[in-house]
């Protein structure tokens, strides 16, 4: 990702501040109510709380950083800002719970662009604040029409969910494309669908089938587009394994076809089945190592995080190891792990990096 040996990122999010996240819960509330809400007020907090939390991660000594999604009301929900045919409700997101996010958005109508360079411009606002590289997320297509379409509210719009996917590449590309121009040296793609059914089905060729067919959404998107690292945040993917085992082996050997620089890995309970997969991985292919938890509360010691990384090393190169948290910290407005702890298990990481260093005398 960087020269470095063992450089550190963030998976996105940063938590949020309470008197940011009421204000942004007031804002949703007005929205979902049908109320004219003026973005104004929040915009405007939003933009001037970005230079804290780049702040917050050049203190920690993380390589490369993000603007924490602050200016999104989640992860996912960004695409609704820049696209048209997306009705917002107040609902659990339906990605299976791994993210608590409460505030959904369903397909309604047709898929259109209407903030066409909207990730472009968040890199450009998160650039004026910081003189570290960035990292930008955006969902892949493949997981927002798996989230966000339903049989009885989308499918006048769009009969199935490959349909929207479809309309999606050219347009998450393009995103892309604005990205790159914008000098966005790093790109981090966003899939918690991707693989799912879980166990129950992995075994089918429906599984397979579909599995392929995210691989190739993905692979479309980026195809041909250079200048720019690519990463995969696979999130959720620990459950995806034989009878829900820990591991990523439903996932492999696919994971080979993407056409990605690096995909992420929640390895704070890596095992042998893990090491296998990273041992399977085309040497193209760097290994994110998300190996500080970011749901839970607490920091973790820098020696704990270093023992999970030893474990890729013992297969893979150090050249390829990069280490980040096992996920966002705040995928949504809702997540409320302590900001002071989001500081201290970042410092954990980058000691963690340093202390690897030093142990192959780098
Ligand atoms: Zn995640």
């Amino acid at each position: 990702m960087l020269d470095k040996l063992f450089a550190t990122t963030v998976v996105g999010s940063i938590t949020r501040p309470r008197f940011f996240r009421q204000q942004v819960d007031a804002y949703l509330e007005r929205l979902a109510a049908g109320e004219d809400a003026s973005d104004e007020h929040i915009l405007t907090l939003m933009e001037r709380s970005i230079p804290y939390v780049a702040a917050l991660q050049e203190a920690a000594g993380v390589d490369v950083i993000s603007d924490g999604e602050w200016r999104r009301k989640s992860y996912l929900g960004i695409v609704a800002d820049m696209l048209s045919g997306f009705e917002l409700h107040k609902a659990v997101v339906d990605d299976g719970g791994i993210h608590d996010g409460y505030v959904g958005y369903t397909i309604t109508g047709k898929i259109e662009p209407t903030a066409e360079g909207l990730f472009a411009r968040e890199a450009q606002l998160l650039m004026r604040h910081t003189t570290k590289p960035v990292r930008i997320a955006l969902p892949t297509p493949y997981h927002v029409a798996r989230v966000h379409w339903t049989e009885e509210r989308s499918a006048d719009a769009y009969p199935d969910r490959h349909q929207v996917a479809e309309t999606l590449v050219p347009i998450i590309r393009r995103e892309v494309e604005l990205m790159v121009e914008a000098g966005v040296p790093f790109i981090q793609f966003d899939d918690t669908s991707i693989g799912r059914p879980f166990s129950e089905a992995s075994e089918s060729a429906e599984f397979t089938e579909e599995l392929g067919y995210a691989i190739d959404t993905l692979n479309r998107v980026v195809d041909g587009i250079d200048g720019v690292h690519t990463s995969l945040h696979l999130c959720g993917k620990r459950e995806v394994g034989p009878d829900r085992t820990p591991g990523y082996h439903a996932l492999a050997p696919a994971l080979s076809d993407l056409q990605i620089d690096m995909p992420m890995f929640e390895f704070k309970d890596i095992d042998a089945h893990d090491i296998e997969v990273v041992k399977g991985l085309p040497e193209r292919m760097e290994i994110g190592c998300g190996v500080v938890t970011a749901k839970r509360h607490g920091v973790e010691a820098p020696e704990e995080v270093a023992g999970h990384v030893r474990k890729v090393l013992e297969v893979a190169a150090p050249e390829r190891v990069v280490i980040h948290p096992d996920c966002g910290f705040s995928p949504g407005v809702y997540w409320n792990i302590d900001i002071d702890d989001v500081y201290g298990k970042l410092r954990s990481q980058v000691a963690a990096a340093q202390m690897l260093r030093e142990e192959i005398g780098a």
